[in-house]
């Protein structure tokens, strides 16, 4: 399906037909939703049923009656390892080149300083300005960290200009974390390579939504979150990816107990395992593990590409459906055309957070994101294309009415 700027869905019946047509439409029995539209599976996807099971049991058989054993009885070990390669297909990847550990903070930190111990010689890392916080926080406490390191924030348009000997390290988040616009990745990673750079993609706006090919890409690391569209609940473990050709060079930081060769030789001295094991570092997040691995169940054999097309299809329908209808107050920041954009789209709006504040009391969840972003997450998973339109009508009717304008919509929670 190729979808251009002018497609347009121009009623609620056309929206039907494409659902009565969707080859993903029998994965949102999947998921245990709240009422209304959520419009929020990029920032924490819902809960999917299997993972209400697993939990149960997780809780009252594995931790609660059979304890200790567990680790080897319901291969709590394995978990890091089995999360990987579930995952690994949907960011093309090889299975043992994925794993599951800590945060996406921390695998930033973890991977970052691997890349910058890889190129000696080299001193610099590039990232993008605007890029997610703690991506940024991240590269300046590690430059703070290693003496001689320094991190220059430019813009996109620049970096390529700007990659010469000195660069180590290339740093960017493939989606736009507000915009929703992705990178070109095959581009950028060779352009980096062809100059010597390492490339540290982050994955977490694109896994599980977007058709991502690391390795059609030759990619050198990527890290990623559990929680967003992998819907592996509150503060799930993230993911990081080292590609084969790497992992005998790569040596994290952190070096637990957990990415020794042989952990439980309890020796004093460290020996990296030999391939992806050696980023994990202490003790898996066993319950939180256990969630994300039921939840990606739910994406198992599901093709990347199928949750792609949807995504932008779906946003495509409510960001056009807002443009034919709304007023100059609306300001859009992502891409119009689908090619170069993810699975959100935002609007800007002087008054953004009384209105979707307004949405959310209507039970349409979405974000903001200071200073105006109002944002839409379009899960493929189990939004519908009604959804999509339905969407776009309320923020249309919560705008035209002023319905937002109210004294209770304008107090700022202290998470938005
Ligand atoms: C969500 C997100 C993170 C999250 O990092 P945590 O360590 O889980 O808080 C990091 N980077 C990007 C680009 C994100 O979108």
């Amino acid at each position: 399906m190729t979808i251009v700027s002018d497609f347009t869905v121009t009623s609620r019946t056309e929206a039907e037909a494409l659902d009565r047509t969707d080859p993903l439409a029998a994965l949102r029995d999947a998921f245990d939703l709240p009422p209304g539209i959520y419009l929020d599976g990029n920032s924490l996807g819902p809960l999917p049923r299997a993972t209400r099971e697993a939990m149960r049991h997780a809780v009252d058989v594995e931790w609660g009656a059979d304890l200790i054993r567990s680790w080897t009885r319901h291969d709590w070990v394995e978990l890091p390892r089995r999360i990987g390669r579930r995952i690994a297909p949907l960011i093309g990847a090889a299975p043992h080149e994925v794993v599951a550990a800590d945060s996406t903070s921390v695998n930033l930190f973890k991977l970052s300083a691997a890349a910058l111990r890889m190129q000696p010689g080299r001193n610099i890392i590039i990232s993008e300005p605007g890029n997610f916080p703690t991506d940024l926080y991240i590269l300046q406490g590690l430059a703070a960290f290693t003496p001689g390191t320094e991190l220059r924030v430019l813009d996109p348009a620049q970096i390529e200009g700007a990659l010469d000997e000195d660069v180590a390290l290339l740093v960017l988040t493939h989606t736009h974390y507000k915009s929703g616009r992705f990178h070109d990745m095959e581009r950028l990673t060779r352009a980096a390579q062809d100059r010597g750079a390492l490339v540290l993609w982050d994955l977490s706006h694109s896994a599980g939504v977007l058709d991502v090919d690391l390795n059609g890409c030759n990619a050198d690391l990527a890290i990623g979150c559990g929680y967003k569209y992998l819907n592996g609940g509150p503060g799930a473990p993230a993911f990081l990816f080292v590609a084969e050709r790497h992992q005998a060079a790569a040596h994290s930081p952190l070096a637990g107990w957990f990415g020794h060769a042989a952990p439980f030789q309890f020796v004093d001295d460290y020996a990296p395992a030999a391939g992806i094991d050696r980023f994990q570092c202490g003790t898996p997040q066993v319950l939180g593990m256990r969630a994300l691995d039921a939840s990606l169940t739910v994406l198992d054999g599901v093709r990347p590409r199928d949750l792609q097309d949807k995504a932008q299809l779906l946003g495509q329908i409510f960001l056009e459906r807002v443009l034919a209808k709304g007023d100059a107050s609306l300001r859009l920041l992502s891409p119009r055309e689908a090619h170069t954009r993810g699975g959100h789209v935002s609007f800007g709006h002087d008054d953004g957070y009384a209105i979707v504040q307004a949405l959310i009391a209507r039970d349409i969840v979405g974000d903001f994101r200071a200073p105006d972003a109002m944002r839409f997450g379009f899960a493929p998973t189990f939004l519908r294309y009604v959804d999509a339109w339905d969407a776009a009508e309320a923020l249309l009717e919560v705008i035209a009415t002023c319905e937002y304008d109210q004294p209770q919509f304008r107090t700022r929670a202290a998470v938005t």
